[in-house]
């Protein structure tokens, strides 16, 4: 039974308290057992390191009601082995992932009211792990304990009404990670530095920025919370082509389009280095992530060039959309064991 006192059909994207999380210590060396707490807030050392040097990485996943009324992650094993992969660059205690996927279990099965129903397009229970350097410190040095913690949120679609009208994104014109740097990890030192680019964006009309490579400046990276792609005719051949870079971060969502797209709908993919000036020869355009889903470009704007797209939504991102959602919201047979029940 979901929750009857939110507009499910309403919801953006934003922080809703749900009663439950789950927090776990890492304290002399070891990992607590972790336990189920309704406290939202934390009480951590003011020499903390994740507030002083962002010694820090996060992860973010779905929950999704199926057409049954059972409550599905999505492919929540790779998130863990993301975040293990992410801790270990910041030299933290990576969790254990049986540790993580009990966490995220539980702390979804304490708020089942608060996944939407079914029928509620776009709608989603957010889930936000999130690993912090804590106690006391001062110096460039890890952090003596660790805060392991996974909550909850009701969401709606990360733009506006979700799947429909295309969003407009501005090619940065500052960097967001450097080749060799920590672009791949999920860390949040990679997103401060995003925010004014972003607010600038959006007061000059755009809805997200986009990035270039940080060395030469001439290939498309990621937009600011979402990896890209394209579709192209090539000779006939409906191909998506995505850029392939050592400083994006490597999508979970994208990888599954990427699969579904050569083995159950036809579509070629490329997997490469993709030039800014090639954006004009795709017949669409979309940002692709766990938050935005697969959501349509409209345009793309760089310095005073706009290159708008004649299909957006265009027919593979639609095609693309409805394979991924059918899977996640249980309508289709799941042959790979991407979905597991709560
Ligand atoms: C989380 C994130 C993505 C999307 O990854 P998913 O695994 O698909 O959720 C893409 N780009 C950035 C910068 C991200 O932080």
């Amino acid at each position: 039974m979901a929750n009857p006192d939110l507009n499910w059909s309403k919801l953006g994207f934003g922080y809703r308290e749900t009663p439950a999380r789950f927090v776990a210590e890492w304290v002399d060396g070891a990992w607590t057992p972790g336990e189920l707490t309704d406290r939202s807030t934390i009480e951590i050392a003011e020499g903390a390191v994740c507030l002083h040097y962002g010694q820090q990485c996060f992860e973010g996943l779905k929950a999704t009601r199926a057409a049954d009324g059972r409550i599905l992650l999505f492919r929540a094993d790779r998130n863990a082995a993301r975040m293990a992969r992410s801790a270990e660059r910041l030299l933290m205690p990576p969790v254990p992932p049986e540790m993580f996927l009990r966490a995220v279990t539980e702390t979804v099965a304490a708020n089942r009211d608060w996944v939407p129903p079914a029928d509620a397009a776009g709608a989603a229970l957010y889930v936000r792990p999130v690993l912090l350097g804590v106690g006391h410190n001062l110096g460039l040095r890890p952090a003596p304990r660790y805060h392991f913690r996974v909550f909850c949120s009701p969401v709606g679609p990360y733009f506006g009404d979700g799947f429909g009208g295309g969003i407009k994104l501005r090619v940065a014109d500052h960097d967001r990670a450097a080749p060799r740097g920590v672009g791949q990890y999920k860390v949040g030192g990679n997103y401060a530095p995003g925010l004014l680019l972003h607010h600038q964006a959006k007061a000059d009309g755009f809805d997200e920025v986009l990035y270039l490579d940080a060395l030469e400046r001439r290939y498309l990276d990621e937009a600011g919370s979402a990896n890209v792609f394209g579709v192209a005719a090539r000779e006939g051949q409906e191909t998506l082509v995505t850029p392939r870079s050592e400083s994006i971060l490597p999508s979970i969502t994208l990888d599954s389009l990427l699969t579904l797209a050569t083995e159950d709908l036809g579509i070629a993919v490329e997997r490469r280095p993709v030039l800014l000036e090639e954006v004009r020869t795709f017949r669409e355009f979309s940002l692709t992530g766990t938050a935005t889903v697969i959501t349509p470009v409209a345009s793309v704007t760089h310095q005073d060039a706009t290159w708008t797209f004649p299909e957006s939504p265009g027919t593979a991102a639609r095609r693309l959309f409805d394979r991924l959602s059918a899977i996640q919201r249980g309508v289709v047979e799941d042959t790979r064991g991407w979905t597991v029940a709560v």
